[in-house]
């Protein structure tokens, strides 16, 4: 099974994703992550985009189009995968159909995840992980038991996304309205969308997203 995630900054496209890893087996392809590894790492990659992420814009379609073309040749062949945070763009939806006919593959399902923008803004800007294990954690709907200790592995370092801030979300929620949501119309053309209420709670969501997935 092969599944685009669609949905604006802070929908739960990622949460949703490492959840459908666990139940289906399916690889998680994030063109954000692998960006902010880019950056981390010091790549030319990451250095061209670091500001451009910081300011809520998006990369130029070409360099995320290679990340991921990349990414999609090193699975094996029949492992599903979802593709989170990309496409972004209608030349990213080329991409994304050029790439699979190139590779056989088919596209199964777009999911949206539809959340208000006020929501969306505060779970984006209080969002923050353990430094160490990854486990995720929210200043009002979320904070460790104990003070600054992560439940997980006891760890006292956490980190914030560098792009989490409230002026970047708002232009990455520009960015999501002119050039991202255009394609639900694409896909919904095509009978490929299912749309889920991501207001809902993390169970619920994931409940809905499973119905969707049965639904010849
Ligand atoms: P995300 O983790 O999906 O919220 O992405 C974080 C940031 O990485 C975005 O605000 C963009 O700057 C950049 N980015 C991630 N995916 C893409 C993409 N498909 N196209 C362009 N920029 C992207």
């Amino acid at each position: 099974m092969n599944l685009i995630l669609l949905g604006p900054p802070g929908a739960g496209k990622g949460t949703q994703a490492q959840r459908l890893l666990e139940s289906h087996g399916l690889v998680q392809l994030s063109t954000g992550d692998m960006l902010r590894a880019a950056v981390a790492a010091g790549t030319a990659v990451g250095k061209k985009a670091k500001a451009i992420m910081d300011a809520g814009d998006l990369v130029p379609d070409e360099m995320v189009a290679e990340l991921i073309s990349d990414r999609l040749d090193e699975l094996d062949e029949g492992q599903g995968f979802i593709l989170d945070g990309f496409p972004r763009t209608a030349a990213q939806a080329d991409t994304v159909d050029a790439l699979l006919t190139e590779k056989g593959r088919q596209l199964d399902r777009v999911i949206e995840l539809k959340v208000d923008d006020e929501l969306l803004v505060e779970r984006v800007t209080g969002r923050f992980t353990c430094a160490n294990c990854g486990q995720g954690y929210h200043d009002k709907f979320k904070r460790p038991k104990e003070e600054a200790k992560c439940d997980v592995c006891g760890c006292t370092e956490f980190n914030r996304r560098s792009d989490d801030n409230e002026e970047a979300m708002r232009a990455r929620l520009e960015a999501y309205y002119d050039q991202t949501a255009p394609l639900l119309d694409h896909y919904r053309a095509r009978g490929k969308l299912h749309s889920v209420d991501g207001m809902a709670d993390m169970e619920d969501v994931a409940r809905q997203i499973e119905s969707s997935l049965r639904i010849a």
